[in-house]
């Protein structure tokens, strides 16, 4: 019981992991990001999407006159994730990422009159090579990404405990404990598992 609890705790830990990874590697270049900057000065909107189509980027400078105009009322709406402007001058950059939910996402602001919450990002590379991983989890989703990796994982940690059993047996061996069955046909006496032919027996 205590060794299905740890064996699921491991697969957990890897699966969280493996979402932090994935998500990660879903970052792309700023550079390479699509763009639409639909009015010069008032609005700069960048959507791009990373190798898996899963990542975000998403700038936000809206002027009085566009919300008064509804923008987004014709557009669909950003993701719940993206950070919305507080004032009309506040500008900010959202990265979110994530595979198969956008489960990180990081916040920075392209303004210094506003202060930006520290430790969102890692940043790698420099200038049109520029990743930005984000660091702050989207709970829900990561807990999702967590539990969809976990699943391949703890098959995966089976793996080397099947074989292990499989070699065993096929030596005579006790598939549970190692012990030397050739003079004990039916449970073993080191560990009391009974044997597969006694066992299909006792079924029958
Ligand atoms: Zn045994």
């Amino acid at each position: 019981m205590t060794r299905h609890i740890v064996r699921a705790t491991g697969a957990l830990l890897i699966g969280m992991a493996a979402s932090i990874i994935v998500a990660w590697l879903c970052v792309r270049p700023i550079a390479t990001l699509p763009r639409d900057v639909s009015s010069a000065d008032e609005e700069i909107h960048t959507a791009g999407q990373g190798a898996f189509g899963y990542q975000i980027h998403f700038a936000f400078r809206l002027s009085q006159r566009l919300r008064d105009e509804g923008y987004f009322a014709d557009q669909p709406p950003p993701p719940s994730w993206v950070r919305r402007p507080e004032t009309v001058h506040d500008p900010s950059f959202t990265v979110g990422a994530g595979w198969p939910l956008i489960c990180l996402r990081g916040v920075r602001s392209t303004t210094k009159a506003i202060p930006h919450p520290p430790n969102q990002f890692i940043e790698l590379g420099s200038g049109d090579d520029r990743r930005s991983l984000p660091l702050r989890p989207i709970p829900l989703a990561l807990a999702a990404n967590t539990v969809a990796y976990s699943v391949p994982a703890y098959a995966l940690l089976l793996v080397p405990i099947s074989l292990r059993r499989l070699i065993r047996a096929r030596r005579g061996l006790c598939p549970r404990c190692g012990y030397d069955l050739a003079d004990s046909p039916g449970a073993c006496p080191e560990c009391g598992r009974e044997s597969r032919a006694r066992r299909g027996r006792v079924v029958a």
